[in-house]
């Protein structure tokens, strides 16, 4: 995409987390093009009947003083809105009344232009969508009832003859003209459906990175960066309960920093958060793509391998233990930080149903053996036959 395009497009998507009165400027925004659209071509129909003898039609000129002042006036209201300070009601306030204005203008604009048309349909589809990405439904249905019960008057008095219906774009008898005419409502239509669909992708390709974003957050610890708690059980809980046939081993590694309190105590908490982030860096660095690494508790992280045996947990658990004994945590100011951590391990082996809670259980179990056993060690546990 060129670059100008580019920047309008991300412009646009930040609206999607724009403050009310922001919605509000933006909505004064996007009326613009379509009286610009409604001012352009009644001022090329008007030229053009100059040439063609016969066709002028006086709605032009009204059509030509509508997409003019309703331009001027959303222009009024952005430089409004952006100009003179709210309070956060004052803006919902604001954003409700450029609701209601664009469709009390888009009606004007439908019997200039004729309701019953294309271009009308595909306007007020744009809207609608654009309308919903942005304000709450109620709002949204509540205008465009009011717009539809609107059109359905004017249909009312045009079939019992008591209103003229000669819109712009309605056809006219004389040939060139209803060619121009034809013309016109597919290239307005074109524009506003390019408009449209340009500011629906830009809302919702940024929609899309917010729930991506707000996702990742949710199941990430904030410190180290790894998965959270949680998000290791459900995987945990998934994989466990997939069909027996499926199911292949799948071990788990409980491991608990040693001493980390005294660490805590004798470098400050501060050194302490940066010991854990110190020790997660040296798990992950030392897992395959496929395993996943999450923080249990405090100073605790849990490995999920799957397809592991308890053996391969074991030398992956041994490998782990043995980067973090070399991989010392330097500080400024005093020798590095040895940190050395107690390890257990659990695998699901042959056993056909086990829970994900046992099986931490198991792991816990064997760690705690190790911190017996005088720390820095990998233990597995063996499950009774
Ligand atoms: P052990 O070898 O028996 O595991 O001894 P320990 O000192 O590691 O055990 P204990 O469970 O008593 O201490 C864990 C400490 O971890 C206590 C707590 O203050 C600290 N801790 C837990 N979460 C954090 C954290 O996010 N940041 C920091 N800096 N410390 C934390
Ligand atoms: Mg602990
Ligand atoms: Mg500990």
């Amino acid at each position: 995409m060129i670059k100008p395009l580019e920047e309008l497009y991300r412009l646009i998507g930040q609206q999607i987390n724009g403050s009310p009165r922001e919605k509000g400027i933006f909505i004064c925004w996007i009326g613009q093009p379509i009286y610009w659209v409604i001012f352009l071509g009644c001022a090329a129909g008007l030229t053009l009947s100059v040439f063609i003898e016969g066709v002028y039609n006086p709605l032009l000129w009204a059509g030509l003083a509508w997409g003019l002042i309703a331009s001027l006036m959303w222009l009024a209201i952005a430089l409004f809105g952006s100009s003179t300070p709210m309070s956060e009601s004052g803006e919902t306030r604001f954003a409700n009344f450029t609701i209601l204005l664009f469709g009390l203008s888009g009606i004007v604009s439908l019997l200039l232009v004729g309701p019953f048309n294309l271009v009308t349909g595909i306007v007020l589809t744009g809207c609608v969508l654009i309308g919903l990405l942005l304000f709450p439904a109620p709002q949204i249905t509540l205008v465009f009832a009011c717009s539809m019960a609107a059109i359905l008057a004017y249909a009312i008095a045009v079939s019992l003859d008591s209103t003229l219906y000669r819109p712009l774009l309605s056809p006219v008898d004389y040939r060139p003209a209803q060619v121009w005419y034809d013309m016109m409502t597919i290239m307005a239509a074109g524009l506003i459906i390019i408009k449209d669909s340009f500011t629906v992708a830009a809302l919702t390709s940024t929609w899309r990175h917010r729930e991506a974003s707000t996702f990742d957050r949710s199941i990430r610890d904030p410190l180290t960066g790894v998965v959270n708690r949680g998000h290791l059980l459900q995987t945990l809980n998934q994989q466990l309960s997939l069909p027996v046939r499926n199911r292949k081993s799948l071990a788990v590694v409980l491991m608990d920093v040693d001493h980390f309190k005294q660490i805590n105590d004798r470098y400050g908490h501060a050194i302490g958060d940066q010991a854990l982030i110190h020790v997660a860096e040296t798990l992950q660095d030392n897992l395959r793509d496929n395993d996943l690494l999450g923080r249990y508790g405090g100073e605790e992280f849990l490995m999920l391998l799957p397809g592991a045996t308890l053996s391969q947990a074991q030398n992956v658990a041994e490998r782990c233990a043995e980067a973090l004994r070399r991989n010392t945590m330097p500080i400024a100011g005093s020798p590095a930080i040895k940190l050395t951590a107690s390890f257990g391990v659990s695998s699901t082996g042959e056993a056909s149903a086990i829970d994900a809670h046992t099986l931490i259980e198991e792991a816990d179990r064997a760690m705690y053996t190790a911190k017996h056993q005088g720390r820095d060690r990998v233990v597995t546990y063996s499950r009774p036959q």
